[in-house]
């Protein structure tokens, strides 16, 4: 299988690259292609912008969607925005990897989906969900976090994390046609001590080795909506 691990964490000896370290060396070791994109190591650019285009369809006002559009037909996308497509168009499993950064993703890592994700390959039109330019690859988030699991769970304070990150599950990785696994998350891992996180480490290596059994998030399927999207 070809796996792309998306990696967005600034500190190489962080717990959650710690975490991603493991998956490099387990899902190689079992045989997969491992390709990671770290975006704070390859100071990735989050900023979408017209310097994303190469050519514009309307040089006068920048339309971001239609320009994406005009942009993959033209083959003139930003080099750097074209490298990532083609590594999550040849990955089966994609894994983002990062800290809970206010209820989401860090910036980065949405600036990737933001510039990445583009119409016209990724999603437009009906090209969603079960239709989504992505269906057929697997995904899933590798989640740590500074609260504990009972702040993040259905009932305390900050809710169901799962439902927290659908802007993330739904919205952008189901929403392009990816099947979504439920997350992994590691709880309040800064606070836990040594101990612990070798816990946490080992349950994610025990997870990961068992992805294949992991049932999906449930996404809304096409058929199930009219021409205009209201529900049949
Ligand atoms: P680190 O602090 O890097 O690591 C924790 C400890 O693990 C360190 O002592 C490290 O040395 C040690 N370690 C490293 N490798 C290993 C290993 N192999 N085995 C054992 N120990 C190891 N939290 C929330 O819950 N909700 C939020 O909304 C939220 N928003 C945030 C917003 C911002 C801007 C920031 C900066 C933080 C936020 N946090 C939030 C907290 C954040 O999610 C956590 O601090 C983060 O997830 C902790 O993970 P880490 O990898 O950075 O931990």
């Amino acid at each position: 299988m070809n796996i792309l691990i998306v990696h967005a964490h600034p500190e190489p000896q962080s717990f959650t690259s710690a975490l991603k370290d493991a998956a490099v060396a387990d899902l190689s070791a079992a045989g997969h292609s491992v390709v990671v994109s770290d975006l704070y190591a390859m100071g990735f650019n989050p900023v979408a912008s017209a310097a994303d285009f190469g050519s514009r369809g309307d040089a006068d006002y920048l339309n971001y969607a239609l320009e994406q559009r005009h942009n993959v037909k033209a083959a003139s996308l930003a080099p750097d925005i074209a490298a990532e497509l083609e590594k999550i168009q040849a990955a089966d499993l994609v894994l983002l990897s990062f800290p809970l950064y206010w209820f989401s993703v860090p910036a980065i890592l949405k600036g990737w989906i933001d510039r990445v994700f583009v119409s016209g390959i990724v999603y437009g039109g009906r090209r969603i969900y079960d239709g989504g330019g992505l269906k057929g690859k697997r995904a899933m988030a590798i989640v740590t976090t500074g609260g504990r699991d009972h702040m993040l769970s259905p009932g305390g304070i900050h809710g169901d994390l799962t439902e927290t990150l659908k802007p993330l599950l739904q919205g952008s990785l189901g929403y392009a046609g990816m099947t979504v696994l439920p997350p992994f998350y590691g709880y309040h891992v800064p606070y836990i001590g040594a101990e612990a996180r070798e816990a946490v480490l080992a349950n994610f290596r025990a997870q990961l080795a068992a992805i294949d059994s992991r049932e999906p998030l449930v996404m809304p399927s096409l058929a199930d909506f009219d021409a205009e999207m209201k529900p049949l």
